[in-house]
């Protein structure tokens, strides 16, 4: 079992960019990157919005600068997934999929995924390649010229919707109520959208699938039908879509800490105001795992800055920073 000074989990930009300034300051920082190393940017095509970079830049490739940037100065980064947390030991613990690790500051930049219907085929469905996504900017490509469903009432299933008239033929919005939660700009631009049609008060009760043959020659299953569920009436409807997009939230990935820091009733850990300070002394939260206002790479980077100057703060009052 290894001892360390700083512990940061989570790669997305919240956890690099704390890693960046803790080993700058010389507290040689330790950073588990978990399932999706690199986070939900790695995930997306191009990001036009982080500032520093005129002409955009891949998600992919903005997330190899930061890791390059983390390791520069020092940073370890193990690919190693984090399966308990002990934060009440002496010393505090960590135990990976590898082995046990000890320390005096943590940092928790372990981000948030999106949700899905719980319906059976659709996360699995998502992840083999089956025409599944949460993600209309990584796969709305893949459908041009096809027929479509989104589903979810909030900005994020409009503004997908929206996005995905660039490519797909006809988009059908499927929304369990009659009535959107999106803002009423988003909302008035998706009904002025012709290729945009809503389904209200109806949920996915599960998806049909039929077998296609891939260049290689493998067989995998690809959406074909969705089987509808009128939620007022009870009746049953078929939509034959090529493609289903579910955007119906994110869900903070916080599991590891049940029971031990307090979290909203979404499960997002609460950090006192105007920092990044748990109520654990010497745990730190930042990016979308406290954060669910707003979910940018920007602000996730800027909270992970400030936990890893909360973090070397408290390691100095405790005389632990040497
Ligand atoms: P929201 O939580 O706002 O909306 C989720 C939607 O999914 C709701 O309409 C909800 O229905 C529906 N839903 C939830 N669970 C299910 C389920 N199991 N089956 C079917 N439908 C379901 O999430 P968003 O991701 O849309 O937005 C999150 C935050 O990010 C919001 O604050 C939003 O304003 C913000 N945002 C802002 C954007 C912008 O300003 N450009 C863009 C995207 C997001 P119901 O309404 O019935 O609860």
């Amino acid at each position: 079992m290894s001892h360390h000074k700083i512990i940061i989990i989570g790669t997305g930009p919240a956890g690099y960019t704390a890693a960046i300034y803790a080993s700058r300051a010389n507290l040689a920082p330790l950073v588990f990157e978990g399932a999706q190393p690199g986070g939900q940017l790695t995930i997306t095509t191009e990001v036009e919005n982080f500032p520093g970079f005129r002409e955009g830049i891949m998600g992919p490739a903005l997330m190899d600068e930061m890791r390059a940037q983390a390791e520069r100065f020092g940073t370890v980064i193990k690919a190693e997934t984090v399966l308990k947390a002990d934060l009440s030991a002496t010393p505090r613990k960590l135990t990976t999929d590898r082995g046990e690790y000890t320390f005096d500051a943590l940092v928790i930049a372990t981000g948030a995924s999106a949700k899905w219907m719980g319906i059976r085929k659709d996360e699995e469905l998502s992840r083999t390649g089956g025409g599944v996504s949460a993600c209309a900017t990584c796969d709305g490509f893949f459908f041009r010229g096809k027929e479509i469903a989104v589903v979810g009432g909030g900005d994020t299933a409009l503004e997908e919707a929206t996005f995905l008239t660039k490519f797909a033929s006809k988009v059908t919005l499927i929304h369990r109520r009659d009535r959107l939660r999106a803002s009423k700009a988003m909302q008035e631009r998706a009904m002025r959208n012709e290729k945009i049609t809503f389904k209200w008060n109806a949920v996915v009760e599960d998806i049909v699938t039929r077998d296609q043959a891939l260049p290689t020659g493998e067989i995998i299953p690809k959406v074909s039908v969705l089987k509808l569920k009128d939620t007022a009436t009870g009746a049953s409807e078929d939509l034959p879509v090529e493609g289903l997009f579910v955007a119906i939230g994110h869900q903070p990935n916080t599991s590891l800490f049940t029971g031990q820091l307090p979290m909203n009733e979404a499960g997002y850990l609460e950090v006192e105001p105007g920092s990044t300070r748990t109520p654990v002394p010497g745990v730190f939260a930042c990016g979308d795992v406290q954060d669910h206002q707003y979910r940018q790479a920007v602000t996730a980077a800027g909270s992970g800055c400030m936990a890893a100057i909360d973090a070397e703060r408290w390691l100095s009052e405790n005389g632990l920073a040497e």
